[in-house]
């Protein structure tokens, strides 16, 4: 599958927020949001009102840029999504949470997402017990996931384990760093996805 190989600090200074890409650096100092909250670009730092579809335009280009996927993947989800009864923004959102890549980073066995789709595809972690090298697999409650034996010795994985186990680990995963090992509670609610996004204006703008 094709992937975004460009500069990606360049991406949050786009979106307008911090989309933790780079992970350690994220919350260093070195930051290039932190450096320079405009985007990028000669005309930057200009204001201009940007119209309805701008709008729309940026809040579905940062979710797609924050789970890493490409736009007939994201769009493949949104299809998924407005096919379900309820609000499909909220669904969307459902569906893309419980990724395994996205997974890994939320219980801290990886530094950032594009880190953590990496590992997962070296084959790093397995799902009830079997290896699974798939980033957009998606968990169902009670499945329990965890770092293969062989890389148990990863001192990476290890680095981030304890770098971020006294971080926040969402209410939907139990984990435990100590023996590298989760469990999905149960799907999260939107309430429980903490990602600041207006998901309606997605929905609006597949909708024309
Ligand atoms: Fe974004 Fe991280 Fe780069 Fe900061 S360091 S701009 S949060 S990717």
């Amino acid at each position: 599958m094709a992937r975004y190989s460009g500069p990606v600090c360049k991406i949050c200074r786009r979106e307008g927020m911090k989309l933790f890409l780079k992970g350690e650096r994220c919350l260093s100092d070195k930051c290039a949001f932190e450096r320079r909250p405009y985007p990028p670009g000669e005309h930057g730092r200009r204001r201009i009102k940007p119209s309805e579809y701008q709008k729309q335009l940026r809040e579905k280009q940062k979710v797609k840029r924050t789970y890493g996927l490409m736009e007939k993947q994201f769009h493949g989800y949104y299809k998924k999504a407005a096919r379900k009864k309820g609000i499909t923004g909220e669904h969307l959102m459902i569906m893309l949470e419980p990724r395994f890549d996205d997974v890994i980073y939320r219980s801290g066995f990886a530094f950032s997402r594009p880190e953590a789709r990496q590992l997962v595809r070296h084959g790093h972690f397995t799902i009830n017990g079997r290896r699974v090298n798939i980033p957009s697999y998606r968990l169902r409650a009670g499945d329990i996931y965890a770092v293969g034996e062989k890389s148990k010795a990863s001192e990476r994985i290890k680095e981030a384990a304890l770098a971020t186990s006294k971080g926040e680990v969402p209410e939907w995963l139990d984990v435990d760093a100590k023996n590298a090992t989760g469990k999905v509670r149960d799907l999260p609610t939107r309430e429980q996805i903490s990602m600041p996004v207006k998901e309606q204006l997605i929905v609006e703008l597949y909708s024309k």
